[in-house]
């Protein structure tokens, strides 16, 4: 067995980190132990491994958590039954009430629901800013400030916020900075070597990456809030099956190589799409012009599989359009190996109407999947017309 699993390449970590062979059979790939509870050598004897109840814990579990912790760079990784409820055991393990959170002003719309609607309910109080703009987080920081909670790149725009200087900002003023790294995966950048102090995931996405698993996951360096967060799992129950979790397990394993697939084929849609008339603008970090550029390129090791684009003759052009596509499947969610076509102001952002976090109604998002890329594009451009 491998000591020390830092040292190695990420594909290799991604492959065997927290993977050794099952050590009763031999199993080669970790099994799904598909058990509720464990045998104990007498009352309160439990036996090697300290499996008591899979609420609390369970070894497929377990074997994946060990390989995210090592993907991000972490000593810790904690999943969760969803991406969402990985947020709100951070939210409520983090926040009091009377506390205050800083939000980016494009953020994943049920991430704003849980934040704007629910935990409001229990004296949680926010304020939404351009996360690009440190000055800005800076001003809307205040004494009871605890957290800083950045999406980089954003759902659905794409914007781009510097980890660092944001780090810097939030351990100024005593608060912690979580990091959703969803849409980049640590593949393309790891937050907590950045200067961020929990790392959240909808595993659901990329990490899973085949579209037909629901699970989250928390990163952390801190022992303490570790141990918080793990108390919270196991009182209020929000964990993934051990089925979910091998299937998780099983996508991990090839990220690295699907993370460049995705990122090949946005790259050769953007360049399609800045050609095409009736596309009035495009947002991807990869591109030169966008705002974020230089940092994304500084923070990130490519720019990802999610484009997002405005259809420049409004809104019924841009619904009309995501419903003709023919390989570009018109589904909520993103990440996965097949190709995602979506209008968020009707669908994954509709929460968002009529807050700061509004997007642009002629607005589409593309999550660009691993498949032929030319195909990808004469869809794309079929339906553009
Ligand atoms: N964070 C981001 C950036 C997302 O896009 C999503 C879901 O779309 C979530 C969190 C929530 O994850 P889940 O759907 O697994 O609860």
């Amino acid at each position: 067995m491998v000591d020390d699993y830092s040292v190695l390449g990420f594909e290799t970590r991604a492959i065997h980190a927290g993977q050794q062979p099952d050590p009763r059979t031999g199993a080669v790939i970790v099994p799904i132990y598909q058990t509720s509870t464990y045998a104990q050598d007498g009352v309160g004897g439990t036996r090697e491994g300290g499996y008591e109840y899979s609420r609390t814990a369970n070894p497929t579990r377990t074997a994946l958590e060990q390989a995210l912790a090592s993907l991000e760079g972490a000593r810790h990784a904690l999943a969760f039954a969803s991406g969402m409820a990985a947020s709100d055991a951070v939210l409520r393990t983090t926040l009091r009430p009377g506390d205050h959170l800083v939000l980016g002003n494009d953020a994943y719309g049920g991430t704003f629901r849980l934040i704007d609607k629910v935990l409001s309910l229990w004296g949680i109080e926010h304020t939404v800013a351009n996360l690009a703009n440190v000055d800005e987080v800076r001003a809307a920081l205040r004494p009871e400030t605890k957290l800083v909670w950045c999406e980089t790149p954003t759902n659905p725009l794409l914007g781009i916020a510097d980890i660092a200087a944001l780090a810097g900002v939030a351990h100024d003023a005593g608060a912690r900075l979580v990091v959703d790294n969803t849409f980049a995966t640590p593949y393309l950048q790891t937050p907590l070597a950045l200067g961020a102090d929990i790392v959240v995931h909808s595993t659901t996405k990329y990490l899973g990456g085949h579209s037909d698993v629901v699970g989250g996951a928390v990163l952390t360096n801190e022992d303490d809030l570790r141990e918080q967060l793990f108390y919270l799992r196991n009182a209020a129950g929000a964990v993934p099956g051990p089925f979910d979790a091998w299937l998780t397990l099983r996508g991990l394993k090839t990220l690295a190589l699907r993370m460049e697939r995705h990122s090949d084929n946005a790259e050769l849609i953007v360049q399609t799409l800045a050609k095409h008339p009736k596309v009035s603008k495009i947002y991807y970090p990869g591109l030169p012009e966008h705002p974020g550029h230089e940092v994304a390129a500084k923070q990130m090791r490519r720019f990802g599989g999610m484009v997002s684009f405005r259809h420049a003759d409004g809104e019924q052009a841009a619904l009309e359009l995501v419903s003709r596509t023919k390989l570009f499947i018109l589904a909520e969610s993103l990440g996965g190996i097949e190709s995602l076509i979506e209008h968020p102001g009707r669908m994954t952002h509709a929460s968002t109407a009529g807050s700061t976090l509004e997007v642009p109604e002629d607005l589409i998002r593309l999550s660009v999947g691993i498949e032929d890329g030319t195909d990808l594009v004469a869809d794309l451009t079929a339906a553009l017309g």
